[in-house]
């Protein structure tokens, strides 16, 4: 096993309580991890975090061996923060949003090519033309979702990936980003919702009282404070 994701001796505080302390994660290459956990225990924190939006106040953060911090590390990460649904106001076609997610590196010649394909997996074929701020919500979430899917980067992070998104259309999803485990990506996703990831991740990371541990299948449907 190869590690994607390392965290070791994370502390990471807005103000002078940290919202993470003592924190040590891993995910490896391959795998498709859920992140769990109440609202406000700082899963969100945690992704900013590992994709360098933050600097913690103590320890390190690696990606693929590179500090976080470093811009190799940054790109190598497909990053779909929460949504805000209704939010993108920019007067650009989602053909335009997911292609603003190619970058340097990790794309190839078929820059095109990266564009349908990341589209068809959110299922957008049909609405690559269309302006960002006329689609709906769940539409405009699919659209930040390919942006991270885009180029087949081996680390991809989407931050309540589902939210949003309507039900029938989970599934399609979610297998998705199964195969780009299979494939040998690491896949982390912030979820409440057991039903939608049970049956296709590898690891269930429960954040609580500034750390994770790892939790059984069993014990995900159980958990009674996980922001549902
Ligand atoms: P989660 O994703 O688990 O809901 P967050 O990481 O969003 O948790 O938040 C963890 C804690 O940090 C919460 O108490 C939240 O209010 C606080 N917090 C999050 N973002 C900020 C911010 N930008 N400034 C100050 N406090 C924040």
């Amino acid at each position: 096993m190869t590690a994607a994701i390392e965290g070791r001796g994370l502390r990471f505080g807005y103000g002078t309580v940290p919202v993470i302390d003592g924190l040590d994660v891993r995910v490896d290459t391959g795998q498709l991890v859920v992140l769990t956990g109440p609202n406000g225990s700082g899963k969100s924190t945690l992704i900013r975090l590992v994709v360098g939006l933050l600097s913690p106040d103590r320890g390190d953060v690696v990606v693929l061996g590179r500090p976080a911090s470093d811009p190799v590390a940054r790109r190598s990460i497909g990053y779909a923060p929460q949504g805000s649904p209704g939010r993108m106001v920019l007067p650009v076609s989602v053909t335009e949003v997911v292609a603003s997610g190619l970058v340097k590196g990790w794309s190839g010649p078929r820059r095109d090519g990266d564009v349908d394909i990341a589209l068809a997996a959110v299922g957008l074929t049909e609405l690559g033309a269309e302006c960002v701020f006329e689609l709906s919500g769940g539409q405009q979430q699919r659209a930040v979702i390919a942006r991270a899917l885009v180029g087949d980067r081996p680390v991809l992070i989407l931050d309540e990936p589902t939210t949003g998104i309507d039900r029938a259309f989970r599934p399609h999803l979610v297998g998705e980003l199964r195969r780009r485990a299979d494939a040998g990506a690491a896949v982390v996703v912030v979820s409440h919702d057991p039903e939608d990831f049970h049956d296709v991740c590898d690891r269930i990371l429960f954040m609580e009282d500034g750390r994770v541990r790892d939790v059984g299948h069993d014990e995900f449907h159980t958990l009674e404070d996980v922001g549902r």
